[in-house]
């Protein structure tokens, strides 16, 4: 390769500008790929770094939920998790987490996302060999330790974005969840994960699924993403919208509660819900110092089961994959990306997705 450079949006510090710069370009190594990033998009915790309310190093490039075409293959990569080839030319997603060598969670209790010294693409710093390791730019490595997934043609960009973050992250949580036939399952919080999670309890069997939300918007979209029957919670006491969602669910309650809102202070309603031997999985609420008080006797008295789902293996984003292809006639997933926006328009594309004046905004490079 002759020598060559790419653009990226560099995050300097936390609430200031994106400033596009220019780094070099290297061959891959035997264990890379090298990805001309066709789409990313804007997950929440980007916005979160952007806000400084979680560490990120500086400067860097933001962004993990990407989609590219491979421009380098290095001789080693040749299959994806599949199994299937790769070649050049070909349309990729990737675990949004990388690690390699041993790892106690990851060989011993099969949670590789929760390996010591697991790094994540769009946490890294841009000066730093090789550069590109984030979604806001033209190209990213894909480096060991890394699981790619060949995309089917037959899915749009705009719904194989955020497979690798949001889609996978719900398969987890909802496989958390053990949602069975004929569940009736809450759902707290409509953004991207609720709306998937909405669409997977459905296909899991589940008999009604309500959806809890105080964004009009949200909660009208929740509708054609298979939530049964909505809950405006906005201007609501925590008695007043438990006793809705329980005059729903004959004789005794829910029998899963899943957060994705991120809001600590709906746990308690969360459990209120419950019927004996429901289960509650939180997984939205990823920032710290989110003190909540319980009474513990209620997980006693209604044998209650509580799990928490950080992130997610790489089974999941495979069957991310598969659930989307599979339900992409059943439900509008590629409605939830609603905007698109140019490098050079980063900061707009961030100032919108932090107002929630956009589902899930793309940024096209
Ligand atoms: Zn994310």
């Amino acid at each position: 390769m002759s020598k060559r450079t790419a653009r990226a949006a560099v995050y300097d510090a936390p609430n200031t500008p994106f400033v596009i710069r220019n780094y070099p370009l290297r061959d891959v190594r035997r264990d890379e790929v090298l990805v001309r990033i066709s789409m990313s998009t804007i997950c929440r915790s980007d916005i979160h770094s952007w806000e400084g309310r979680r560490p990120n190093p500086c400067p860097g490039i933001l962004g993990h939920e990407i989609i590219g075409v491979i421009d380098q293959l290095g001789e080693d990569v040749t299959l994806d998790m599949r199994g299937g080839p790769l070649a050049v030319g070909d349309r990729i997603t990737w675990t949004e987490f990388f690690h390699h060598g041993a790892s106690y969670y990851g060989d011993v209790h099969d949670m590789p996302q929760k390996s010591n010294g697991i790094r994540k693409y769009g946490h890294d710093l841009v000066e730093e060999d090789p550069h590109f390791l984030g979604g806001f730019a033209e190209y990213c490595y894909v480096v060991p330790g890394t699981g790619i997934l060949k995309l089917p043609d037959e899915l749009s960009d705009e719904e194989a974005t955020p497979l690798n973050c949001g889609v996978a992250t719900m398969i987890s949580v909802v496989e958390a969840s053990e949602i069975q036939m004929g569940d009736i399952v809450a759902i707290q919080g409509l953004g991207l994960l609720g709306l998937y999670g909405c669409a997977m309890a459905k296909t899991r069997g589940a008999r009604l699924v309500i959806g809890l939300d105080s964004v009009g918007d949200r909660l009208e979209a929740a509708k054609k993403f298979g939530a049964d029957v909505v809950v405006d919670i906005s201007g609501r006491g925590e008695d007043e919208v438990v006793d809705e969602v329980r005059a729903l669910a004959p004789p005794d309650g829910v029998d899963a509660v899943i957060e994705v809102c991120g809001v600590p202070d709906v746990v308690t309603a969360g459990l209120k819900m419950l019927r004996i031997g429901g289960r509650y999985t939180l997984g939205g609420i990823v920032t710290p110092d989110a003190d909540v008080t319980l009474d513990a006797n209620m997980f006693v008295k209604k044998w209650i089961t509580l799990r928490g789902i950080h992130n997610y293996h790489p089974r999941h984003l495979i069957q991310a994959l598969d659930f989307v292809v599979a339900n992409r006639e059943r439900f509008p997933f590629r409605d939830i990306v609603d905007s698109t926006f140019r490098l050079d328009d980063l900061n707009e594309a961030f100032r919108r997705a932090s107002e929630r004046t956009v589902l899930r905004a793309a940024v096209i490079p």
